[in-house]
């Protein structure tokens, strides 16, 4: 099909997430994707992009990794779905085992999902329903401002982006909201944040079921960093109180930051733990809820104690397949090595490009570097105008709002990553010279 044919017929009949769709079809000029290979996409007249947000932050290992397309191939040849529960089979039951051999300490048990949203909505129930089988129910959540953790009702009710969240208002549950600790945000240590959050207990100390949080970064509020100390106070605290800590490492798991874990930085080790997007590094829909015995055996005792709740494609043959291959390249390739070298890169760009009169903050860890422009926040469009002038110069780079951010694969090359970042700085120089 040419490209204009493939362009009508989504603008006849695709509704795009995150997309004011009228403005789309007015004037959208999209990139029509080929094919892809390591961290770049090629369209379909041959022009190459490079990946800057590795396809929404899955793709850790790049496009099509070799290995991950056997795995995925080898799988599909003879089990490609059951119905878990009077079947099991060994993909999920050795990926269990896997992850739990790698998980932070105490994580022993492994319940799928179908992506992070559905992670984040099983470990809400989970908690939920552990606490009314202590015997005594507690119907409050605690979860950031800024924070992301995903699109379910339930997920949607924990975010703290008043632009995804808005809309929806009247159907989310209430949930004690206390401040981002991140110092971008707040201009002050983690501690006046962690005040707050014993405020709360103090508040409402045995009704708190959880504390929902993306540990040290937070993705979709513009890669706000905190310090491993609050996540630690925050552990300590809900022990204390008989809550739990839920860790969506969902974006952050298996190496962004630099650690396997970002729990791992504080050394941390959550009651629950949802994982997606680099789990299956970006060749198929997939997550997983990591649970300690402690939850697992509140859930003990007869089928009215049993979590009745699934997902059809639970522990998918093929998703676990292309996890386990994923594991053993972050391995073999030794990623997180590769990661070290590479985070010093991006710092130094980062606090290079934020001298700029323009930038008014910026962070970087692991593979991760963002800044922000100073605009109006999630719907500004001046991150859109460093986007067209990156593409311009073949790279992909998917701005949140007024942040521009990196977040390449994790075997990104040496070379591939100091052209993206020159990159960066010249889009950068073009788009605000103009503004
Ligand atoms: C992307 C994301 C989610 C949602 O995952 P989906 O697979 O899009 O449902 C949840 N939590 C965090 C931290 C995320 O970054």
């Amino acid at each position: 099909m040419e490209r204009e044919a493939i362009v009508a017929l989504d603008k006849a009949r695709v509704w795009h997430p995150y997309t004011a769709m009228e403005r789309y079809i007015a004037e959208g000029d999209p990139i029509v994707a080929a094919s892809a290979e390591g961290p770049w996409i090629t369209d379909l007249d041959g022009h190459r992009y490079f990946d800057a947000n590795s396809a929404w932050w899955t793709a850790n290992l790049g496009h099509r990794h070799p290995r991950l397309v056997a795995a995925l191939v080898e799988q599909a040849a003879s089990l490609t779905h059951v119905a878990y529960g009077d079947c099991v089979h060994e993909q999920a039951a050795s990926l269990a085992s896997e992850l739990c051999a790698i998980a932070p300490e105490g994580l022993s048990r492994v319940f799928f999902t179908d992506d992070g949203s559905t992670a984040v909505e099983a470990a809400v129930k989970l908690c939920a329903q552990l606490h009314r089988q202590r015997g005594a129910a507690r119907s409050r959540f605690v979860a950031l401002s800024g924070a992301f953790h995903g699109e379910t009702t339930g997920a949607t009710s924990l975010g703290g982006i008043e632009a995804f969240t808005r809309p929806f208002d009247a159907v989310r549950f209430e949930v004690v909201r206390v401040p981002t600790p991140a110092e971008a945000a707040s201009g002050a240590g983690w501690e006046r944040a962690f005040g707050e959050v014993e405020r709360a207990f103090s508040q409402h100390g045995g009704d708190i079921a959880a504390v929902v949080i993306e540990p040290i970064v937070q993705g979709a509020a513009g890669m706000l960093v905190h310090p491993p100390g609050y996540l630690r106070a925050v552990r300590d605290l809900t022990r204390r109180h008989g809550a739990l800590l839920v860790a969506d490492e969902v974006f952050t798991g298996l190496y962004r930051t630099g650690a396997r874990w970002a729990c791992d930085l504080a050394g941390v080790a959550p009651d629950l733990m949802c994982l997606s997007k680099s789990l299956s590094s970006g060749v198929l829909p997939f997550g997983a809820v990591l649970a300690s015995d402690a939850v697992f055996e509140g859930f003990h005792g007869g089928r009215d104690r049993a979590f009745l709740y699934g997902h059809t494609y639970f522990g998918n043959p093929l998703g676990c397949a292309v996890a386990r291959a994923a594991l053993r390249v972050y391995r073999d390739e030794d990623i997180p090595a590769r990661v070290a070298r590479s985070a010093p890169i991006i710092a130094a760009r980062f606090a290079e490009m934020a001298r700029r009169d323009d930038v008014t903050a910026h962070r970087a860890i692991g593979m991760i570097g963002a800044l922000d422009l100073g605009a109006e926040g999630y719907l500004s469009d001046e991150g859109r105008r460093v986007f067209d002038a990156a593409r311009r110069r073949g790279v992909c780079l998917r701005p949140l709002g007024d942040t521009v951010y990196v977040t390449p694969p994790l075997n990104t090359s040496e070379a591939d990553l100091r052209w993206l970042l020159d990159v960066v700085e010249e889009s950068l120089d073009e788009a605000l010279s103009r503004r």
